[in-house]
């Protein structure tokens, strides 16, 4: 069986193709700004040298048939072979708790969710509706980025605003990432050989946008980005949590309009806005070199990362495994170390040398004396995506 698992973003379109029976990826891409004069299409077939190609892309339609067409071309499927489409789509609300299977009520109830996720949502449904519309005799189906927190309770979920809020107009925390926290925490159990219904996790993607994760028994009970992806930890270029009467003084004060502090905020702030660089890389560099912003935007990340380390331990009272994903969570042994540096009286310890050199998908970096495993697991997102798919799918049939 293979499934496409497709990411469509307001400019570009990722897309990985699966075949199930061993969760191969048999051929992955992006078509990168579509709508501009020259779009890109970069892809890699199994087994072949990476295609760049420069071409002109007007839209999604367009952008759709040409992966469409490259599927085909390169032999990577053949008539009928194709059983299932995954869409990834960013926010679900609280209608969607599972995967769904496409249909045009579905597609009606993600476009009345856009007003929770304006910037994404609707590139998402527009990679739907041309993939329906191109490939509507293929079964599709929508997974949400917020469907593994719909199990949080309501005094997690809940702000402390008027009811009236939430009640007409949704303002809650819906959370993010679920698809990534979610695989790796199934990854977490069954290297722990354990039910993932016996574990209590503090799952942390660590990428551009980061979030933390604390899992009872296999479910969500708290996590750290809320309504939007802007709550939170410190991230690349987003603040995470700060003080919100500052909103109030930018505006009053500084004299900001409503949309730049919405830019200030999501795109100038994090570690770029502390030392002008977002790329975890890079502010290692600079704070090698002695560069005192970059040592201080590292403390920073790893500070904030670890009180919500700690806060979750309060949360779930028992942690099995904290669990290290996304590209810094993944690479940057470093800021692994600060934020679990002092915690040993929470029975948390890293091995220095486990932390160095992880396995590529799995590996324990806890010390022998360490209560609480830690683990850092390589994320699967696409693949999560198509797998849950194929079981939302089978469980029609
Ligand atoms: P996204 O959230 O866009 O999926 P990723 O999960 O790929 O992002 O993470 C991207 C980030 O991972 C980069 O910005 C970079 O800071 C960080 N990163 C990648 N490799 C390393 C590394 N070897 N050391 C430290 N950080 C790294």
């Amino acid at each position: 069986m293979k499934i496409l698992v497709l990411n469509a973003g307001s400019s570009s379109i990722k897309y990985s193709l699966f075949a199930m029976n061993d969760r191969r990826v048999l051929l992955n891409g992006i078509l990168e700004r579509i709508g501009e004069s020259i779009a890109i299409h970069r892809y890699h077939v199994q087994d072949a040298e990476p295609v760049n190609l420069e071409i002109p892309l007007a839209n999604h339609q367009q952008a759709l048939q040409t992966l469409f067409s490259t599927l085909a071309d390169s032999g990577a499927i053949r008539n009928g072979e194709l059983a299932c489409i995954g869409h990834r789509v960013v926010h679900g609300g609280e209608l969607f708790k599972q995967p769904a299977v496409i249909t045009a009520e579905v597609i009606e109830q993600i476009a009345g969710v856009i007003p929770l996720a304006p910037l994404h949502n609707p590139a998402n449904l527009q990679g739907i509706k041309e993939s329906m519309r191109l490939m509507g005799n293929v079964p599709q189906v929508a997974v949400f980025d917020t469907a593994f927190h719909q199990t949080l309770p309501d005094y997690a979920y809940r702000y402390p605003l008027p009811a009236d809020l939430y009640i007409d107009h949704g303002v809650r925390r819906y959370g993010f990432h679920g698809t990534s926290h979610g695989y790796v925490a199934k990854q977490a159990a069954d290297f722990l050989g354990k039910p993932l219904t016996e574990l209590n996790l503090i799952t942390l993607h660590l990428g551009n946008g980061a979030s933390a994760c604390a899992i009872e028994n296999g479910r969500s009970v708290d996590t750290s980005m809320g309504m939007t992806p802007l709550e939170g930890l410190m991230m690349g270029t987003r603040c995470g949590d700060i003080d919100p009467a500052l909103h109030f003084y930018l505006s009053r004060s500084v004299g900001l309009s409503l949309e730049a502090i919405e830019t200030l905020l999501n795109k100038q702030s994090g570690c770029k806005g502390v030392c002008g660089e977002n790329d975890m890389r890079i502010l290692h560099d600079m704070a090698d070199a002695g560069d005192q912003t970059a040592k201080l935007a590292l403390s920073m990340y790893a500070y904030r990362l670890k009180k919500y380390i700690g806060a979750y331990v309060a949360v779930l009272g028992r942690v099995d495994a904290i669990v290290f994903t996304g590209g810094i969570g993944e690479n940057d042994s470093r800021l692994r170390r600060q934020c679990c540096e002092g915690l040993s009286a929470l029975g948390i310890v890293i091995d220095p040398d486990q932390n160095q050199a992880p396995d590529q998908t799995c590996s324990a970096i806890h010390s022998t004396d360490s209560t609480v495993k830690i683990l850092v697991i390589n994320t699967q997102e696409e693949l999560e995506i198509a797998v849950q798919a194929e079981t939302c799918l089978d469980a029609l049939r």
